[in-house]
């Protein structure tokens, strides 16, 4: 397993790409910020909402608003901090007028999401609401059905505990969705206590196939490609290359 600072850089060049990203012309036009999630980067606990909305298009960080702070109550009930989670959503844009996600853009959005899984590498994950967990489960049995059952699932390289629960925004204005989602969360500690599951054995590196001659001819290109880099007739401003803009830490949130 990549040591725990290797997968965190790893992460941090995810959210460089996902920060550019222009694969929803729609999003592109319309949002603030790209929202790639926020918390813990080798939390055991992950959880994985819908869309962000106007607070967090604003803010740039996932789950800031009214949802955010039931969720932050929740956990605070079961002994447990934002700072210990990590926190993402299906697509890392907000949908204009908080309209439904579409399938084209989960699509889109998709593999953002299952590389902070594999990533992150959390025991648990709570999926909220409906869009999530069909997602993850590639199922489209509904969350009403599901909620409150966990469940041994791979995802992409990683296995681990999906446990689907009510989105908290559902549960702002309907008192008994919140009595079954404070139940739901309180049997997460219990999940997070248990051995996480086996993992699947990692696939084969492919042997690369490289014909002989290519192969001569690649090597012989190296020196040459050292004693002669690129862009010779740029000149270069004062003081060396311009520096890549940093990450702006704040996104990445509390890891
Ligand atoms: N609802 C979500 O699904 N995600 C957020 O980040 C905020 C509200």
């Amino acid at each position: 397993m990549p040591p725990k600072e290797e997968r965190r850089e790893a992460l941090k060049l995810v959210y460089e790409q996902a920060r550019g990203c222009a694969k929803c012309p729609e999003f592109v036009a319309t949002r603030t910020q790209v929202v790639f999630g926020a918390g813990n980067a080798d939390a055991d606990l992950m959880f994985v909402g819908e869309a962000p909305g106007a607070n967090e298009d604003r803010m740039g960080l996932p789950f800031v608003g009214q949802a955010g702070k039931l969720l932050d109550t929740l956990l605070g009930e079961i002994g447990i901090q934002r700072a210990d989670v990590f926190v993402a959503n299906v697509l890392k844009c907000r949908p204009p007028g908080n309209r439904d996600p579409l399938p084209q853009e989960i699509d889109n959005c998709q593999d953002y999401l299952f590389r902070q899984l594999d990533l992150i590498r959390p025991k648990v994950v709570c999926s909220l609401g409906n869009f999530s967990t069909k997602l993850l489960r590639a199922d489209p049995t509904g969350i009403t059905r599901l909620h409150g059952r966990a469940e041994i699932r791979t995802i992409g390289p990683r296995t681990l505990r999906l446990y689907p629960i009510f989105h908290p925004a559902a549960a702002l204005y309907t008192p008994r969705m919140l009595e079954t989602l404070r139940e739901d969360f309180a049997r997460l500690p219990e999940l997070l206590a248990m051995d996480a599951p086996p993992q699947p054995e990692p696939e084969p590196e492919p042997e690369p196939v490289v014909p002989e001659p290519q192969m001569a001819a690649v090597a012989a290109e190296r020196p040459q490609e050292r004693a002669e880099p690129e862009a010779a007739d740029e000149p270069e401003a004062p003081g060396g290359p311009a520096a890549p803009e940093p990450p702006d830490d704040r996104q990445l949130g509390l890891f």
